[in-house]
């Protein structure tokens, strides 16, 4: 496909979609019923309906055979899962980086940075290589506390003491709560991203994530421990309030498989020479570039009421400068 129909590249090998990046219709004012009625389709395809039907498998294959033992916490279940669970990001992440970065099957095509990372070492990461570097954390810390958080939330479900609803008794109170637990993650995630930005969090936690300026599937998981354990204690929502344990798998999988969604680094992932997929990746890709725009990834538009908004057009660019320059200014007169 050509790329430079739905975008335009820049000198410096920088591409940018046409269209302007606009947050989801759901809490937009004035109130737009047709437009969200529109929007929902692109709101559950592919990917929550993939995490949905995740979760649905996971229960069936993995969780509910040992159901009995999750009872009494054990290695035994617990690494199952591990394993599973390295398992599933391995070929999931593994996919995305076989074809987009390994076998470069589309080239640079739609990629926002015509650089591949595993193309240029940097200092900032273990043995100068950003894809060991996303690796170990991915899977030395990240899949390790998310099951963590998994194995704490089936033992809870397990006892009968979270307040479990049953998909029989109350279908259409348990598929709110599915459509709300993406809306719940952008909350959760903007609150926590906002923290980890303060100075202190962000020098000692949050830049590990932010040494990848130019983000690929394996930076989705690369981040400090301590984020990883902010960043997944959201699916705790699902001990505190009336739900099931497969949502509650399915907000651990929208938090660890979702990742990949936002770090893939291309706009539109080829399928055939005239059909691709779109990634959603741009809002998020703009927040590794320039730091300190799209906090949230504009399901609930933060960034619009905040003022950190980047759409992703040359006028976002004008505007953020514009926010810089003022703060340089407040600065240069506090300092004076
Ligand atoms: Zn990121
Ligand atoms: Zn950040």
């Amino acid at each position: 496909m050509d790329d430079l129909k739905f975008g335009t590249r820049d000198k410096r090998g920088y591409w940018r979609p046409k269209a302007k990046l606009e947050p989801a219709p759901l809490l937009n004012l004035p109130f737009n019923l047709l437009a969200i009625v529109k929007w929902l389709p692109a709101y559950l395809f592919p990917w929550n309906i993939i995490w949905a039907l995740s979760a649905v498998a996971y229960w069936h294959f993995i969780v509910a055979p040992d159901y009995e033992a999750m009872k009494v916490y054990a290695w035994g279940w617990a690494l199952k899962l591990f394993i599973v669970n390295c398992i599933a990001v391995f070929l999931f992440y593994g996919a995305f980086e076989l074809r987009l970065y390994m076998r470069r099957a589309q080239g640079t095509r739609f990629k926002y940075n015509s650089k591949f990372p595993a193309d240029h070492k940097s200092p900032a990461f273990f043995f100068q290589s950003q894809n060991f570097d996303n690796i170990l954390r991915g899977f030395g810390t990240g899949v390790p506390i998310w099951t963590a958080y998994e194995v704490f939330i089936l033992h809870f479900y397990a006892n009968g003491n979270a307040p479990w609803v049953s998909f029989n008794e109350h279908p259409l109170y348990l598929l709110g709560v599915f459509l709300l637990v993406p809306l719940f993650h952008e909350l959760h995630f903007f609150c926590i991203h906002l923290l980890i930005h303060t100075p202190f969090l962000y020098k000692w936690v949050h830049s590990v994530h932010h040494n990848s300026v130019n983000p690929s599937p394996w930076s989705s998981l690369s981040m400090h421990p301590v984020e990883h354990a902010l960043y997944f204690a959201g699916a705790f929502l699902h001990v505190l309030i009336p739900s099931n344990p497969i949502l509650a798998i399915y907000h651990l999988h929208f938090a660890g498989f979702g990742a990949v969604v936002g770090h893939v680094g291309f706009d539109m992932m080829e399928v055939t020479d005239e059909k691709a997929i779109p990634s959603h990746a741009y809002a998020h890709y703009l927040h590794h570039r320039y730091f300190e725009v799209n906090y949230a990834d504009g399901l609930i538009p933060f960034d619009k009421w905040f003022g950190s908004w980047h759409d992703g057009t040359p006028e976002g660019d004008a505007l953020m400068n514009a926010r810089y320059e003022k703060r340089k200014a407040r600065m240069n007169a506090k300092a004076a």
